[in-house]
């Protein structure tokens, strides 16, 4: 059994603001998919450094909940991933083989995703040079055009199996353009076109799984699910489906002590522009969170803050560091210099804020800066 750490701190000295990321939220949420998927199993996408919470920290605490297959972008993050996950763990490569890196795959116990004959005929090479059949998935295109297969690949590789010699095809891939809208029909023609594709493909040994839903896919039922599903971004607290509150836990919640506190008058102006003229004597809290920590620009007189239990007004433009926040209606011990006040957390979703950034939670969340100090917590789950 894997030995996860106690709640740890780490980040730069003297970080006035806090990220703190809950490990059992996250394990919850992977329990949660996990029984909605079933019988199909259920893996992790864990890319970006786990959509930016840190995958060293993540995919222990899924490994812990029974994760056993984990998806990652680029090569450079499977192989720094490896060493926190015991020899069990399936580490899939989405990217596929860059020229000349087959040896690396072998080295660090990577299962590449082949995303074209170029990949099947490197990663074919590798095993007839290791003279044994080596574990590969395989992604098809059904409709995303990004990666994967063409259909014409597709034909290719069905007229001339022998492509596979020395690749043992564990399990077939394909991506949804559009699950995240629950009346789309697209969602449908690509289940279509990937059992289409499924029924042709040849074997190697045993039959090959296969893979189809992301968190949105999940929601569409379990004929979506097939034999394993790759949630993102409902393990790490995002809302999949649009107009569909799914029962995801919050995972991250984003603090930021208060540098200063002023109270200014009509006819003043709040930060770089002036775009925020006060109509009333106002109390003005300075946070150090600017869009350098990836709080984006766009959520300049937009974003909201929790401050003492209500939701109060960011005001002005989000500079590159700092940001200024109406706490007016605030009791003033309540909101006093080295006070904490909540950006992300329970009420203040990540939907909700990166609606206010005219963005998704998945950048909200790969955005969020290293200035901040990360706590996790949760790990013994
Ligand atoms: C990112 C990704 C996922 C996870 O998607 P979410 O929408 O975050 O659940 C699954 N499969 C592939 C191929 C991906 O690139």
């Amino acid at each position: 059994m894997l030995t996860i750490e106690p709640v740890a701190a780490e980040g730069p000295i003297g970080a006035t603001t806090r990220l703190t990321i809950d490990l059992a939220a996250i394990a919850a949420n992977w329990r949660m998919l996990a029984g909605l998927a079933a019988p199909a199993i259920a893996g992790a996408a864990v890319k970006g450094d786990a959509y930016g919470l840190g995958a060293a920290r993540v995919a222990p605490a899924l490994y812990g909940s029974g994760c056993r297959h984990f998806f990652v972008a680029h090569v450079g993050e499977g192989i720094a991933l490896r060493p926190h996950l015991p020899a069990d763990a399936v580490i899939f490569v989405l990217h596929g083989i860059p020229a000349g890196t087959a040896g690396e795959f072998l080295a660090h116990g990577l299962t590449p995703v082949l995303n074209g004959l170029g990949d099947i005929a490197a990663w074919s090479r590798a095993g007839a040079i290791a003279h044994r059949r080596l574990p590969a998935a395989l992604h098809v295109d059904t409709g995303m055009s990004r990666l994967g297969l063409s259909g014409a690949e597709v034909d290719r590789l069905c007229a001339e199996p022998d492509r596979l010699d020395g690749i043992s095809l564990d399990l077939v891939i394909s991506h949804l353009a559009c699950a995240d809208d629950p009346a789309n029909p697209m969602t449908a023609a690509q289940r279509l076109r990937f059992l289409d594709i499924c029924g042709r493909l040849p074997h190697t040994g045993r039959p090959f799984r296969r893979a189809l839903a992301n968190s949105a896919g999940i929601f569409w039922g379990t004929e979506y699910a097939f034999d394993l599903v790759r949630p993102g971004i409902a393990l790490y607290g995002g809302n999949p489906v649009n107009g569909r509150l799914a029962p995801v836990r919050p995972v991250v919640r984003l603090e930021a002590s208060i540098l200063q506190v002023r109270e200014i008058d009509p006819p003043e102006t709040v930060g770089y522009g002036a775009t925020h003229k006060v109509v009333r004597p106002t109390r003005v809290a300075t946070v150090a969170v600017g869009y350098a920590d990836g709080f984006l620009r766009a959520a300049g007189n937009r974003a909201l803050a929790l401050v003492d239990g209500r939701e109060v007004p960011v005001l002005g433009r989000i500079s590159m560091d700092l940001m200024t926040i109406d706490v007016t209606d605030v009791a003033p011990q309540s909101c006093r210099p080295g006070m904490y006040i909540t950006l992300v957390g329970d009420v203040l979703t990540i939907d909700r804020v990166a609606a206010t950034m005219d963005t998704v939670s998945y950048e909200l969340l790969t955005r969020l800066g290293r200035r901040f100090e990360r706590v996790y917590t949760g790990g013994a789950a």
